[in-house]
């Protein structure tokens, strides 16, 4: 049996969104944001429907324009996970959003004008129970700060620290922090630093990361060296892509952490014994078993060099021959297939399982 290493989670404040507590050794929460015009609603609401199969469990939309902020009224009573509204300088959508029923704020305290206008946000916040996410990013500190600091980690904390001074100032503590930064040893820095400097949940991710191949390596690079230091209580894996993506780039960090049971595929990288199309094998595999409830382990090998030693070990396995494969079940040969009928004859073998398990 493989001895299990557990990274201890930080101690955070404990705030709420929505059904989720965050912090405080909560589970890690998994969020992605819409990319569609929030006041599309139907567009937004087909997103999000993806988006929550997919595991998203806190979805962010961009309130830009009235018609936005006004849509966050017809798209919360149709969704079911807590809802984020992003909004910059503008005090007064940061009200109506609360108004139309969101579940969180990404704001920025310092960038809607005076104090006044800070006090009225925060009033609003305090009587519906609305956390307020501070979301700091690289791109556009403060002019002072860029000029004292630059885009460093450094330049990050203080800037976060003047946004939740000015929370605290009216009494407010249902924040969560990011510090976000394209440059991924930035990123890390900044994030530890808030780490001793802050006492409030922090939100995970590498900005702006690239493509999908870039923004998930990106991203695990990121988000995975702070999650195995403990810190961190939501994450966010940002990619030019699909959202989809963001969210199973998320899952699978998570679980290659075992801060998170899902379903894991392990599949071999073929070479030169292999006789049957792996790579297709393990694709489907994982896409047909994506929205599975874990803890699951299911192999795709291609030959039996190492497929039975792997099948062992696997909820479920196939092993390669020449235009067929092995079946395994919980570690046992169960039948010889055609390579066509493997996947089919290997989910009916799972689906068989989870009945067993319900009776
Ligand atoms: S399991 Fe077989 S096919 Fe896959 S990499 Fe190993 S030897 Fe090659």
């Amino acid at each position: 049996m493989k001895a299990k290493i557990i990274f201890p989670r930080k101690k955070t404040r404990s705030v709420t969104v929505g059904k989720f507590v965050l912090g405080d050794g909560q589970p890690i929460r998994i969020q992605s944001m819409t990319k569609v015009h929030t006041r599309d609603v139907r567009a937004v609401l087909k997103q999000i429907a993806r988006l929550e199969t997919a595991g998203c469990e806190i979805v962010r939309v961009a309130c830009a324009t009235d018609e936005d902020v006004k849509a966050i009224g017809k798209i919360r009573p149709k969704i079911h996970i807590p809802l984020v509204a992003d909004i910059h300088f503008n005090h007064r959508f940061a009200i109506e959003a609360i108004e139309q029923g969101v579940d969180k704020l990404r704001i920025n305290p310092g960038n809607i004008g005076n104090e006044d206008r800070v006090a009225e946000v925060v009033e609003k916040a305090k009587k519906h129970h609305i956390p307020i996410r501070i979301g700091v990013n690289a791109g556009s500190l403060e002019k002072d700060l860029m000029e004292k600091l630059g885009p460093s980690p450094e330049a990050l904390v203080e800037s976060a620290r003047r946004h939740v001074a000015m929370l605290e100032r009216h009494d407010f503590r249902d924040i969560v922090i990011s510090l976000k930064a394209t440059d991924v040893p930035t990123m890390i820095q900044a994030y530890r630093l808030a780490s001793k400097k802050f006492e409030y949940p922090l939100h995970l991710g590498v900005t702006e990361a690239g493509t999908l191949v870039r923004g998930s390596v990106y991203n695990a690079i990121g988000v995975g060296t702070l999650l195995q230091e403990g810190i961190g209580d939501t994450v966010r894996v940002s990619l030019t892509a699909d959202p989809v993506e963001e969210v199973k780039v998320a899952k699978m960090i998570l679980e290659s952490l075992q801060l998170r049971k899902g379903v894991r595929v392990i599949s071999c990288p073929t070479c030169g014994r292999t006789e049957i199309d792996t790579a297709k094998l393990a694709c489907e595999v994982e896409a047909r078993t994506a929205s599975f409830d874990g803890p699951l382990t299911i192999a795709v090998m291609g030959c039996v060099v190492n497929g039975p030693g792997e099948a062992r070990g696997a909820d479920f396995a196939i092993t390669g021959g020449k235009g067929k494969g092995m079946i395994y079940v919980a570690g046992k040969q169960e039948r010889v297939v055609p390579e066509e009928k493997l996947v089919d004859e290997l989910l009916k073998e799972i689906h068989k399982r989870s009945a067993n398990r319900e009776r």
